[in-house]
């Protein structure tokens, strides 16, 4: 029989549901209590569970061993300056997201690759219009800046339809059909190639506002940015101006700087830009919550933990 532990589960309190129900199930052994719910002693807690705690809560814990992301990016808790840093952060990472992320960029891809915008006008408009040809996939360029966990299904799907596909990353790759660019050095050429720009980096330092207009005016003319990692990535207004001066042909944004949108957010109603309220995977919280106590199971019998997050890389 192994020791008890007890797992702080830091959500909004509406929502602890969907997570304390199959941690129960799944570990006996773990006692769970909800913060902003529940009392309990901060030097009891030995494992913590969630997304975006609130800056310098971590840090109180001093028993903590392992803290466990319900989101594959990290960026929530490293914003906080005193995310206590001997503790290692679990990241989440699941097949099912990615292939859902994979689904959202195909789909969006496909979108733009085909032009499907233009028909929903002609047919707003009831135009019987032949004469666009649809494009051959074998001449529009992807880019995917990021080709890690999600970033490598994406290409593997996209790479089914036969589209020149390229890799942006810090390390170079080895992926069948993708073309690999490495570090800032390499960016230019990477975005000078890219007629569909996917977005799928992590939050970091080096990576906040990378969608900006100097990147912009490095895509080919026409070119389209689809963004799906985080909000932080995109200038919003260097990503108007770039499709307003008709640079850029379209956008697909996920994700926002300030979430939810607020209303009187020009995005809503750019005749160029398609969006989606942050719902272009949602993690199941049973897997969730699978992830949390296989990682306790791991740490408690002196394993290695799978998919730490490296604080000096930022991801
Ligand atoms: P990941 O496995 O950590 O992959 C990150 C990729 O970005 C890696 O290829 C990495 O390069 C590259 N990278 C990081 N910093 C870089 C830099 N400074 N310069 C060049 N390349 C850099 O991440 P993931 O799990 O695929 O997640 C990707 C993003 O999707 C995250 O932002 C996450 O928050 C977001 N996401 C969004 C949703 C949604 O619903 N919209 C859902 C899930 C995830 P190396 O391979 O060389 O390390």
């Amino acid at each position: 029989m192994t020791a008890r532990s007890k797992l702080l589960l830091a959500v909004p309190v509406t929502w602890a549901g969907l997570w304390t129900t199959p941690l129960a199930e799944l570990a006996s052994d773990l006692d769970v209590v909800v913060q902003g719910r529940d009392e309990y002693d901060p030097k009891t807690i030995d494992y913590a569970l969630g997304f975006r705690p609130e800056p310098g809560m971590l840090a109180t814990l001093s028993s903590l061993k392992v803290v466990f992301s319900l989101g594959a990016g990290v960026d929530g808790f490293l914003i906080d300056p005193n995310y206590p840093k001997h503790v290692p952060l679990v990241r989440f990472v699941d097949h099912q997201l990615s292939r859902e992320m994979a689904q959202y960029c195909v789909m969006h891809t496909l979108i733009h690759h085909r032009q499907q915008r233009m028909f929903d006008q002609f047919q707003r408009e009831k135009k019987w219009r032949q004469s666009v040809p649809p494009r051959r996939t074998e001449d529009t360029r992807v880019g995917i800046l990021g080709i890690g966990e999600i970033g490598t299904m994406v290409a593997e799907r996209l790479r089914d339809h036969d589209f020149r596909l390229a890799g942006w990353s810090r390390t170079r790759k080895a992926i069948d059909g993708v073309e690999s660019f490495a570090g800032h050095g390499e960016l230019a050429k990477f975005l000078g190639r890219s007629d569909i720009l996917i977005c799928l980096l992590p939050l970091t330092a080096d990576t906040r506002h990378i969608l900006n207009a100097k990147t912009f005016a490095q895509l080919p003319k026409d070119a389209v940015v689809i963004n799906v990692a985080r909000g932080g990535h995109l200038k919003e207004d260097d990503l108007i101006a770039a499709l307003d001066s008709g640079h850029l042909a379209g956008a697909t944004l996920d994700v926002f700087e300030t979430e939810p949108l607020p209303e009187s957010s020009a995005l809503w109603s750019h005749p160029k830009i398609m969006l989606t309220p942050h719902v272009a995977a949602i993690s199941d919280p049973r897997v969730m919550a699978k992830n949390a106590v296989d990682g306790i199971a791991r740490h408690k019998a002196g394993k290695p933990l799978e998919n730490v997050v490296d604080f000096a890389r930022g991801y």
